[in-house]
């Protein structure tokens, strides 16, 4: 059966359609998708645009109730959404469920947020005038996102954008179209009028550009590499859009001296391998102190050649395949970089061999790095991780902040003295004390700062700060 896209209420075809292969078995086929255009993207735009009066002025009552059935239901399918996820994407089935619930409970928090948005009142300075901080839906949204959390960041996207009164176009990653059809699907059954949420699936370069170019279009939220994301900035201040983007990471993992061993190697495992090394949080660069420098090594390259990679569906496997051919081309790029800028690759880099045929790779630790390689400036999105030893502290919190990047941070040590010092000089929007720098909560704002990050943030209460407008009132009564 062909997948369609969502357009006014409607299931429409595209202009062509494109099969979601599988990463894990290429000769899967996990759906068909229709590929839209520019023109049934403007037929998107028209028809958000036309049911926004109505949905801005609606009850947070009702849309409330709608985000949470959204919510129940993607809840009550945890098992089969995440099956579904594994299958595209490539993360491990655990993993890809508790994407799913994840993407429920987003839903369910923006749910209760709908009814608790309000203003503020205060005094004027002027005698008998009273000043109101009204918000507001900004209207019709654009929300553009990537194919390394296929229903997640989706929803933490349509949950809030929807919750307070703004209308939807969504243009979901070519590479994962399952998940989105998925939730656009539940969508269209939860009582949402036609028009307020339109989904329309396609290459960015058609799809995505005309969302972007649109003048009915008031905001856009973007999460997706740094070269797209600079280019979408650029378009829509120069259109007068709101927008706010989430791009790259080069995420550093502190390790200190003082550091349990356990926790920091499995800090580091998480961090920089578990789905696939495919997360902007991924703790590619590893900073660690001389003393436990050559204990930490031996014990990530003890743990990496224990890790499984297989099938995204094979319980046995730790680390799934790497979500598409191109994608493991740059990652193999990028482990022959290392090598001929000097780092020591100590285990892993190479292509993997399984029953089916996939984009297996085993992952990659280079040692004897110096932060200034290409290997630890760029983001490489994969399975690839490079070590950089430092003599003490300061050195590892100015190697840490130096990086055009500042998603996340991590630092592992049991010095209270440290831990809260690099939670004050860390650059990054988030910052991680024993933990892995990725995972995070659904109800606390995530996002970054230098080029990882443009914009408000996303998630938790702090979404509304994109997703309304603020309006000043005065009143002489
Ligand atoms: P992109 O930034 O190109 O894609 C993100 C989204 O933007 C996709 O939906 C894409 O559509 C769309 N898009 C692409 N071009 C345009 C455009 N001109 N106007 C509007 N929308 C557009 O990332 P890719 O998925 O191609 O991945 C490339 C690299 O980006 C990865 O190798 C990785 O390094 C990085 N990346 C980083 C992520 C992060 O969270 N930090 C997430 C994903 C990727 P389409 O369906 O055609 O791809």
């Amino acid at each position: 059966m062909e997948h369609r896209n969502y357009v006014g209420g409607e299931w429409v075809a595209g202009a062509d359609t494109a099969p979601n292969i599988n990463p894990s078995d290429t000769a899967d086929v996990v759906g068909v998708h229709a590929r839209a255009t520019a023109q049934h993207t403007n037929a998107a735009i028209a028809a958000a645009a036309a049911a926004f009066p109505a949905w801005s002025r609606s009850s947070p009552e009702l849309r409330g109730d709608i985000l949470d059935r959204v919510g129940t239901e993607i809840l009550a399918r945890k098992d089969e959404l995440g099956e579904l996820l594994a299958r595209e994407e490539g993360k491990v089935l655990a993993e890809a469920t508790g994407e799913v619930v994840r993407a429920g409970r987003v839903f369910k928090f923006f749910a209760g947020e709908a009814v608790r948005l309000s203003g503020e009142r205060g005094a004027s300075v002027r005698p008998g005038v009273d000043v109101e901080i009204l918000r507001e839906p900004e209207g019709v949204v654009g929300l553009i996102t990537p194919w390394n959390f296929p229903i997640a960041i989706p929803a933490w996207k349509i949950a809030p954008a929807l919750a307070y009164g703004n209308t939807v176009v969504f243009k979901p990653a070519e590479l994962v179209p399952g998940s989105a059809w998925a939730l656009a699907e539940i969508l269209s059954r939860a009582g949402v009028p036609a028009g307020v949420f339109n989904m329309v699936s396609g290459p960015g370069s058609q799809v995505g550009q005309a969302i972007v170019a649109s003048p009915m279009v008031r905001a856009i939220s973007f999460t997706g590499s740094v070269a797209t994301g600079r280019q979408i900035g650029t378009a829509c201040l120069a259109s007068g859009k709101k927008v706010q983007l989430e791009m790259g990471g080069k995420n550093p993992l502190v390790v200190l001296d003082d550091a349990d061993l356990e926790i920091a190697v499995n800090a580091a495992i998480n961090g920089a391998f578990f789905s696939t090394g495919q997360r902007c949080t991924a703790s590619s660069r590893l900073i660690v102190e001389d003393g436990i420098h050559d204990a930490f090594v031996a014990a990530m390259v003890q743990r990496m050649k224990a890790l499984r990679v297989g099938h995204a569906l094979d319980a046995e496997s730790d680390i799934g395949p790497v979500a598409s051919a191109a994608q493991l081309a740059q990652n193999l790029d990028y482990v022959q970089v290392g090598v001929a800028e000097g780092a020591r690759l100590a285990t892993g880099g190479e292509v993997l061999n399984r029953p089916h045929a996939g984009h297996y790779m085993a992952p990659a630790l280079f040692v004897e790095t110096d932060n200034a390689m290409r290997i630890n400036q760029e983001e490489i999105f994969g399975p690839v991780a490079g070590v950089i030893r430092v003599r003490d502290y300061e050195e590892a919190v100015a190697v840490a902040n130096d990086t055009e990047f500042g998603l996340s941070s991590g630092i592992v040590t049991r010095s209270l003295k440290h831990a809260a010092d690099f939670k004050r000089r860390s650059s990054a929007g988030m910052v991680m004390v024993n933990l892995p720098t990725a995972g995070v909560d659904y109800h606390v704002p995530f996002g970054g700062r230098k080029g990882s990050s443009y914009g408000p943030r996303e998630q938790g209460s702090y979404a509304r700060e994109f997703y309304t407008a603020v309006k000043t009132a005065y009143t002489l009564a």
